[in-house]
């Protein structure tokens, strides 16, 4: 491991080859990810696909998105230690016998340029590059990951996107937090029946 900030697995020391080879295993959720989504990402894909002002959300919401549960280790300043905040989140919703990403057409992401951030982050999560383990298990269903071929990813360019993710997550943990972990306040298009069908 390395002492920056993000923690680096020392297999990633040296950078990486990765390109996705479109399997699309990862855009389908088998009961085993999640797909979540930030406000940001929600701006940027509902603009995109021309949900327009509060009705448009509230419909992009009814067609695409679910409410799941999060959590985040945050210490207050002055506290003696962190502790685990638990609050929603939002996720995409996945369709099909497959439970596929309701975006994924022939194995390919229709939505490319307007994608949610976790998904232009990968393979660089945090969980991924911090802990070995869980890149070997990743590699089991990406491909991509098993040839480790394509574009080169410096140690540089893979903290970059961490910290990029953590600074996503933090900045949500901490308007949820000035909200009372109110989901309803960053999100008052979210329609009752979503909320009322959460994890
Ligand atoms: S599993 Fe890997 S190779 Fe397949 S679509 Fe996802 S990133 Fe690409
Ligand atoms: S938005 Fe695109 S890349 Fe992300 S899960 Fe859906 S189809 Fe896959």
């Amino acid at each position: 491991m390395t002492t920056t900030d993000i923690k680096l697995s020392k297999d990633l020391e040296k950078g990486i080859h990765f390109s996705c080879l479109m399997c699309g295993t990862c855009c389908r959720g088998l009961d085993e990810g999640e797909v979540y989504l930030y406000d940001e990402d929600i701006k940027l894909l509902a603009n995109h696909l021309n949900f327009k002002g509060f009705e448009g959300l509230k419909e992009f919401a009814k067609k695409y998105l679910k409410v799941i549960n999060d959590s985040f280790l945050w210490k207050e300043p002055g506290a003696e230690r962190k502790r685990t905040y638990r609050f929603k989140t939002l996720a995409f919703r996945f369709t099909g016998d497959d439970d596929h990403c309701h975006f994924l057409k022939d194995n390919m992401c229709s939505i490319h340029e307007a994608r949610p951030f976790q998904c232009r982050c990968f393979p660089f999560w945090q969980m991924m590059i911090s802990n070995r383990s869980n890149f070997t298990n990743y590699s089991k269903k990406c491909p991509g990951l098993r040839e480790l071929k394509g574009n080169f990813y410096s140690k540089e360019n893979i903290v970059e996107w961490a910290r990029a993710e953590r600074k996503l997550e933090l900045n949500y943990f901490l308007k949820m937090k000035a909200n009372g972990f109110d989901i309803l306040k960053l999100y008052p298009f979210l329609p009752k029946q979503l909320l009322e069908n959460g994890d």
